[in-house]
């Protein structure tokens, strides 16, 4: 019999540090379920959370991406989101946000991520009320009805998901969905956190030529190198001129003309009037890093006329990113050894594991529940 009370990992305050508490596991209503949590991955996002640069409510259990096993089902839930049957021990992940699947963006445009009701484990989910274990930095999460639960097959391992964690399905749905990178072309990835490296992950498989991936610090430069992500790493941190980082870009490209397309996974600003300019004419780029609100920046939109440029963005993900996402995991895990990315910390070293996340010094901290 499951034990009554889980722990997990509570952001009380902007700028404090979490606190670890315990909350009784609820028992399922028709068509939710609760899951026992294995693995809960720490995302940049996490760290702007923290800082309140997105409006959520508070006291909230962090955690919005999370692999475990089925513990109790609710009356009804008697298959994952593919129609694959679900018993209690089936090792699950989900996706972080139910769309509500009646509201404009959701019926008319068809666009699940616009969803103006949109509730997100980890994210707008109060600790402090029902059914208050609503997070993946916890030990169980109750999963509300209307959640996309999807059974692991035996091609992709819980780590495989916790690796790339949100940002694999993200740049599913940016690069892929959105962008549409095809064979041949010369990809330009701004950012070399997990959501660049996802993005340079999906550029490579896409076909692309040639992707270069502009970011840093070193030790994350050097880590995607050694697992083949990226064909030329161009390093921020010890190229802080600009102008001689466009040149350097410039010059890895066809006839020094740009890149075909530009992915912008930083997360800084200033990184999209940067990647303007090493994008091709005629050329696509993609704004996926913009995930907090951290203000504008100064552009200039000549350029964007001038070189007839498309600009692109791309939100999330819905259940069918996450879906295509895990349809190309075996495929990705046999081409990049994902497990590198991963740094294990035992819940009650998650305030560490952001520390080293926001620092730059792990690629991927995952929080361990046993
Ligand atoms: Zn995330
Ligand atoms: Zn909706």
């Amino acid at each position: 019999m499951a034990e009554s009370v889980a722990r997990g990992a509570v952001l009380h305050a902007f700028n404090e540090p979490l606190t670890i508490e315990e909350a009784p596991i609820p028992v399922p209503e028709p068509g939710a379920l609760v899951a026992r949590i294995d693995l809960g991955g720490v995302c940049g996002t996490d760290i702007h959370l923290s800082h309140g640069n997105l409006t959520i409510p508070l006291p909230v259990v962090l955690g919005h991406e999370a692999v475990g096993r089925v513990d109790t089902l609710g009356a009804g839930v008697e298959t994952d989101f593919t129609g694959q049957p679900l018993r209690p021990g089936d090792t699950i992940a989900w996706t972080s946000s139910i769309p509500c699947g009646r509201c404009h963006w959701c019926v008319v445009e068809g666009e699940r991520t616009l969803c103006e009701n949109r509730r997100v484990y980890g994210i707008n989910q109060r600790f402090d009320a029902f059914p208050r274990l609503s997070g993946g930095w916890a030990e169980a999460i109750y999963l509300q009805p209307g959640s996309a639960v999807f059974k692991l097959p035996p091609a992709v391992s819980p780590e495989m998901v916790i690796a790339l964690g949100c940002a694999g399905p993200t740049a599913f749905h940016g690069v892929v969905d959105v962008t549409g990178v095809k064979p041949g072309e010369t990809v330009v990835v701004q950012g070399s956190g997990p959501v660049g490296l996802a993005a340079a992950i999906y550029a490579h498989l896409g076909g692309a030529a040639r992707v270069i991936v502009v970011g840093g610090p070193a030790n994350r430069l050097a880590l995607a190198e050694e697992l083949g992500i990226g064909d030329v790493h161009v390093d921020i941190f010890s190229m802080t001129d600009a102008d001689e980082r466009l040149r350097a870009v410039l010059a890895e490209t066809p006839g020094r003309r740009g890149a075909d397309v530009v992915l912008e996974c930083a997360g800084v600003p200033e990184a999209v009037a940067e990647g303007i300019g090493f994008a091709r004419r005629n050329g696509r780029m993609l704004v996926l890093g913009q995930y907090t609100d951290r203000g504008p920046t100064p552009i200039n939109p000549h350029l964007i006329t001038r070189k007839q440029l498309t600009l692109l963005g791309s939100w999330a993900f819905a259940e069918r990113h996450y879906l295509g996402h895990l349809q190309n995991l075996p495929a990705i895990a046999a081409r990049f050894d994902l497990g590198r990315l991963v740094t294990y910390y035992p819940l009650a070293e998650a305030n560490t594991a952001m520390t080293d996340m926001a620092a730059g010094r792990t690629m991927k901290p995952v929080l361990t529940m046993t």
